[in-house]
């Protein structure tokens, strides 16, 4: 992992290079804009008039000249038509972030493992199996109304010592949702897990890590974190083991969160994910690296 540090600095500096050079780039531009204008202001008005007689023709050459081959934008400019500018999960993230969390500290050597969507019958249990082999405590991000079907994996996670989130009631899209309706997933989800494990989740993780600032202000008023994460195994796709390996191996750093899922829907493929595990723990282990579960990763209490 040594060498990926150095990497990241190298990389680091390599940006600022390159902003240096767009800078530079963009001063040479606009010195060369300020002399063509000079030069068009110089033009005599016979130049003009030659101009004007060419009419239309010569100013879409005009214009093709100065634009370039990109087409204009049938709706209209950005600028105007984006208004007002809704703020972007980054702006989020930015704006709330003791309450939106992506990763935790990087001093220490601690990765946490999370996996969503769960519990399902089929492979919630080898996930599950899995850790209890290497002997990782994980974080499972639990939808409700599939801990209702599975009951006993719930209870399982708590007794191998997992922590549990909330994940939402039914997996909607949340900022599509009334605030009421949002609130009921949230709500509805802790009462499932209250009455399973004692206890009701601190952490939320968002369906499809979407979730807009009212959403957040409430989350945050009920005393929530939102967990997202900053390693993306991208094993939704249906990846082979190898590629899961890889996606979450070659983004290891310190402080990191790794998404990765523990039930699939109708027709999906998790055995990447769960034959991936051993791999990805033991390398990362043999790299120094600790895997904590969220709570402990980021200083949070879990309940
Ligand atoms: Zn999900």
């Amino acid at each position: 992992m040594k060498l990926r540090w150095s990497f990241v600095a190298w990389a680091v500096a390599v940006a600022l290079m390159a902003a240096g050079c767009n800078g530079q780039n963009n001063a040479n531009q606009a010195k060369a804009n300020n002399k063509q204008q000079t030069q068009s202001t110089n033009k005599t008005s016979q130049e003009q008039q030659q101009a004007k007689q060419k009419g239309t023709a010569a100013v879409q050459q005009a214009d093709r000249e100065t634009a370039g081959p990109t087409p204009p934008l049938e709706g209209g400019k950005e600028r105007t038509v984006r208004s007002p500018h809704p703020m972007t999960l980054a702006d989020l993230r930015e704006k709330y972030h003791s309450t939106f969390l992506l990763n935790g500290s990087t001093e220490k050597r601690q990765m946490a493992l999370t996996f969503d969507d769960a519990p399902d019958a089929n492979f919630t249990p080898k996930v599950l199996d899995q850790l209890k082999k290497a002997g990782v405590h994980a974080t499972f991000f639990v939808i409700g109304n599939r801990a209702e079907q599975h009951p006993d994996l719930i209870k399982r996670m708590i007794q191998e010592g997992h922590v549990i989130g909330n994940h939402s009631y039914s997996h909607p899209n949340l900022p599509k949702l009334k605030d009421p309706q949002f609130q009921q997933q949230i709500i509805k989800t802790d009462n499932i897990i209250h009455s399973l494990t004692g206890y009701t989740p601190k952490l939320v993780r968002p369906p499809y890590g979407n979730i807009n600032e009212q959403q957040i202000k409430w989350l945050a008023s009920q005393g929530k974190k939102i967990v997202n994460w900053n390693i993306d195994s991208l094993d939704w796709k249906g990846l082979d083991t190898k590629e899961v390996s890889t996606n979450i191996l070659a983004h290891a750093m310190p402080g990191a969160i790794v998404l990765q899922h523990a039930a699939g829907g109708k027709g999906e493929d998790l055995t990447g994910t769960v034959e991936a595990l051993p791999e990805v723990i033991k390398k990362l282990r043999a790299d120094g690296v600790e895997l904590v579960t969220v709570p402990e990763l980021l200083g949070l209490p879990y309940k």
